[in-house]
């Protein structure tokens, strides 16, 4: 195989970005739109960022088909931080909140909430190897339960929630970190979703919060201003410096979004890609895919090489032909190519090529 002259980049988060999109970045970083200096210079109570943020809202709006009567926030301290503001903020005395163990990420949210209160397990996939998310549709969810939290991709099993469960009138919390915008959603089923960008919005240093807003009148009293997450709305994500770069980029990532055609036209891009690699895999007994047939995720395809030496081999073979990032995470191992939205469709297919020259090589 010749060596290609474009480096694809399958990496989990920091990911891949359009390319439109970086080198419109590029174009703009010195002097933003005749400004003569960067939004990355700007300050964040001027009229340029403050144009860039409310742009940015209005993009999220439009692709989320953001009802009224919720806000879009834009905080700081990654996903990880909002394993901890969810119970801060929605957590009720007395009132369990209700989580499905899915991975590590929920794993380690259902960690942080039982230091807030009472956490009970509605299902959990650990026993099954986290291959699985289960049947989420049958779940029973107690009536009284705080809220219902669920994991809608996981990231290092690369399973992926297909239908969402119904918490009846219990709210639907979710982290959406590694399939936000990557199919279209039906926010009115959700109480809040929340999103670090580094793996399908944009660079690190900007979650993406949707709430809605009758739930801020859960917030205990005693709690720190910049852990509410009324204080945010009500600032519009300036009670302190946001990170203004980082939402400049989400910004120009949702314009690309948009450019595509919004979210059910990149959906249908994704099942493509993602349908491609499990039909290489699915067509050898050489690579085995991890997930369960039925959960697999459009975004992180996962999957194993007859021994760990194999595909240590695959990992350097694969990116000295410019395929990167194809390592999974340390703690499954195996081989983990995530596929997020600005993963073009000739990165999916030098892949599979380079999948069937491998096996001819070594299967
Ligand atoms: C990456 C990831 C996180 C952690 O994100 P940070 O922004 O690093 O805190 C949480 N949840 C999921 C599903 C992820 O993929």
């Amino acid at each position: 195989m010749s060596r290609n002259q474009t480096v694809y980049n399958f990496n989990p988060g920091p990911a891949t970005l359009p390319k439109e999109v970086m080198v419109q970045a590029q174009e703009e970083f010195t002097d933003y739109r005749g400004l003569g200096y960067g939004i990355v210079e700007a300050s964040h109570r001027g009229e340029a960022f403050k144009d860039v943020l409310a742009r940015t809202e209005q993009n999220v709006r439009e692709l989320l088909e953001v009802p009224e009567e919720y806000a879009v926030l834009f905080l700081q301290g990654g996903a990880s931080l909002q394993f901890a503001m969810v119970p801060m903020n929605l957590m009720m005395p007395g009132r369990p909140a209700v989580y499905a163990d899915t991975g590590a990420w929920t794993a380690k949210a259902i960690k942080e909430a039982k230091l807030f209160g009472d956490v009970e397990i509605v299902f959990s996939g650990k026993e099954a190897g986290y291959a699985c998310i289960g049947d989420p549709q049958s779940w029973e969810v107690r009536s009284d339960a705080s809220y219902l939290y669920i994991c809608s991709n996981n990231t290092i099993r690369g399973t992926q929630y297909h239908f969402f469960p119904d918490g009846g009138g219990v709210p639907l919390v979710a982290d959406m970190s590694s399939d936000i915008m990557s199919r279209p959603l039906d926010i009115a089923r959700f109480g809040l979703i929340f999103a670090g960008a580094q793996k399908n919005l944009g660079p690190a240093g900007v979650t993406l919060v949707v709430l809605r807003k009758d739930l801020l009148a859960r917030t205990p009293e005693g709690l720190t201003a910049m852990l509410r997450y009324g204080t945010h709305v009500e600032k519009d994500s300036c009670f302190n410096t946001p990170p203004v770069f980082a939402i400049y980029m989400l910004g120009l990532v949702t314009d690309w979004l948009k450019g595509q055609g919004g979210l059910a036209a990149v959906e249908r891009i994704n099942t493509v890609k993602s349908q491609t690699l499990y039909e290489m895999i699915d067509s050898t007994t050489f690579y085995q895919g991890t997930a369960e047939a039925g959960d697999r995720s459009k975004m992180n395809i996962t999957f194993r090489l007859p021994n760990p030496e194999l595909e240590a081999l695959f990992v350097k073979e694969a990116a000295e032909n410019g395929l990167i990032g194809l390592k999974g995470h340390r703690s499954v191992g195996g081989i983990r190519a995530s596929c997020y939205n600005a993963m073009p469709l000739a990165g999916i297919s030098c892949l599979v090529d380079f999948m069937t020259e491998f096996e001819a090589r070594h299967g």
